[in-house]
């Protein structure tokens, strides 16, 4: 990935921050972005909610880099809430975070990435997005949305040779999924075929790939990275 420049969204910790180093380690210059409270906070501090930043990040990437190939659009927030008790806030936070920064920075980086001769576009969406899942109606309608937006980008930009993919992970080892109670976090285990959690790493391998050029015929994929649970 020498000479190739990234952006990678959530990158403060977890799945971002796994990805942001695998990135590097393969020889990329990336561009974190994070929002605060996290473990690696040396990044640019943007909220991915809203359009004005998401719109002067690529301003800055334009201004600092003068290219974009790669962006990991991997910010997202969880809004767990039975139906009955869904708050309309919660509900456009969400909504906001997980698909229509998406979808902005989509917009934005392909715009930079046509001028850069073509690029690589990995969205983080969930299995709950494919499956559903009790509690979570809000968080897996964001997750689906960005299902559909990447399959519709994937064929929008085909022809500036961007790939647009996105990654659905299972049950993922971070603080994500940290605040679970004991009962909860043992049902989510014992649902997966290979009998634990996955690593941020291993998302990140996959996430890598997605970006590389060793995936140059892949485009409008879901890539599944859950140890089985959706079987
Ligand atoms: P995490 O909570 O550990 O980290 C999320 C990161 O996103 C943090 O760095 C946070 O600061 C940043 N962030 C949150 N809102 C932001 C905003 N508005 N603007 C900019 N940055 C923002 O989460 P994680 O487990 O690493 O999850 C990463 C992605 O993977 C998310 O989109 C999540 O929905 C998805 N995912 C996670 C799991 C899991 O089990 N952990 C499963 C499926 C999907």
């Amino acid at each position: 990935m020498d000479g190739k420049v990234a952006v990678v969204t959530g990158a403060g910790r977890g799945i971002g921050l796994a990805t942001a180093r695998l990135l590097t380690a393969r020889g990329a210059t990336v561009l974190r972005v994070g929002l605060g409270g996290d473990e690696a906070p040396d990044y640019l501090a943007a909220d991915m909610g809203d359009p004005a930043r998401v719109a002067d990040l690529y301003r800055q990437v334009h201004k600092r880099f003068g290219r974009l190939d790669i962006l990991v659009n991997n910010a997202g927030i969880l809004g767990d809430a039975r139906l009955g008790m869904i708050a309309q806030e919660m509900m456009h936070r969400v909504l906001a975070v997980n698909v229509m920064g998406v979808i902005n920075n989509i917009q934005a980086a392909s715009k930079l990435m046509r001028r850069s001769g073509g690029g690589a576009i990995v969205s983080l969406s969930s299995i709950v997005g494919l499956r559903g899942n009790v509690g979570q109606t809000v968080y897996a309608a964001a997750k689906a949305g960005v299902v559909g937006a990447t399959l519709s980008a994937a064929k929008e930009l085909a022809a500036d040779n961007i790939r647009v993919n996105a990654v659905a992970p299972g049950f993922i080892d971070t603080d994500m999924v940290g605040h679970l109670d004991a009962a909860t976090t043992a049902e989510r285990l014992a649902a997966i075929p290979l009998g634990r959690a996955g690593t941020a790493d291993e998302v990140a391998e996959v996430i890598a790939f997605l970006c590389s050029d060793a995936a140059g015929y892949v485009t409008g994929q879901v890539i599944g990275v859950d140890g089985g649970m959706v079987l």
